[in-house]
């Protein structure tokens, strides 16, 4: 069994209880929605650039923000190549898909490391979020980095997030972790709208399915925190393949199943806000 690690530093902890700020909205969008991981490479660009899609195709007018400074995905994942462009107050997003996009990636060379501190990622995420020009939309789809850091500290503090989507595999030790999201998010008075059970299962090709990861993790770490569990999704390698190829699942294989699974998800976001 791995250890479980310290659940918050004291320092995270004292950022935590200072005196909350006035909490803004983004302009120019109705719901602020975070899709969080404690992990990385469990699939949480994969299901906010699916989703986020998935809600367009419903009828939702829709933005992406990659808030994942270090790791961008969004570039690789829509395949945008163009950097946005600035009337010298406000950065315009990049449309793709008919989604508002804006991402660090698409300010700097793809190859090259962030090696920022924290106050200089705080600063780019209220760039971000204060300083683009998102236009009339109902949902911004927000990719955070993993973990508990200062992304999530300065998005649950600064701005109004109106919910946030837990992803994880059902692996024990990336468990672990979304247990410390869990408590992250209840502190910071974010509303968890769900866990999502990513990369459950395989079917071979005889039918049966491979649980490879193990069974039923997220969902009793759900049970255990009170949280509603959103669903599965199956490991399938049209995902991974579609999302390298810059034209994610649903964008580029709408009756999919797979894209059928998203879209269910959408439209219960669609319902619970609209
Ligand atoms: P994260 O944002 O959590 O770091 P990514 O979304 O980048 O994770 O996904 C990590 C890798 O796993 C990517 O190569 C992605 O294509 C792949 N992936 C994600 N979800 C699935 C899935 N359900 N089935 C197959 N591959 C997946």
């Amino acid at each position: 069994m791995p250890k479980e690690k310290p659940e918050l530093s004291d320092a995270m902890r004292a950022k935590m209880t200072r005196k909350t700020p006035m909490k803004n909205p983004i302009n120019g969008t109705k719901f602020t929605i975070a899709i969080s991981s404690a992990k990385g490479g469990v699939g949480k660009s994969t299901f906010a650039t699916n989703l986020a899609l998935a809600l367009k195709q419903i009828g939702c007018k829709v933005g992406l923000l990659d808030a994942d400074i270090y790791g961008p995905s969004i570039p690789k994942m829509f395949n945008i190549n163009e950097k946005p462009k600035s009337d010298g107050q406000k950065l315009e997003p990049i449309v793709k898909y008919d989604i508002q996009c804006m991402s660090i990636g698409f300010l700097t060379d793809q190859q090259t490391p962030m090696i920022w501190r924290g106050p200089m990622v705080t600063s780019a995420i209220k760039t971000f979020t204060q300083k683009v020009n998102w236009k009339d939309l109902d949902f911004i789809i927000v990719d955070m980095p993993p973990g508990t850091g200062d992304t999530q500290l300065t998005f649950s503090q600064e701005i109004k997030m109106d919910g946030a989507i837990i992803v994880s595999t059902p692996q024990e030790v990336a468990l672990l972790d979304v247990k410390r999201g869990i408590k992250m998010f209840d502190k910071l008075g974010v509303k968890i709208l769900g866990l999502i059970d990513n990369m459950s299962y395989f079917t071979g090709d005889d039918g049966k399915k491979y649980k490879i990861f193990g069974e039923g993790g997220v969902k009793k770490t759900a049970d255990e925190f009170k949280k509603e569990f959103l669903g599965e999704i199956p490991i399938n390698p049209e995902i991974g393949k579609t999302g390298d190829d810059g034209k994610p699942i649903v964008e580029s294989k709408p009756n999919h199943e797979i894209s059928k699974i998203y879209l269910e998800f959408a439209n219960k976001i669609k319902s619970t806000y609209l």
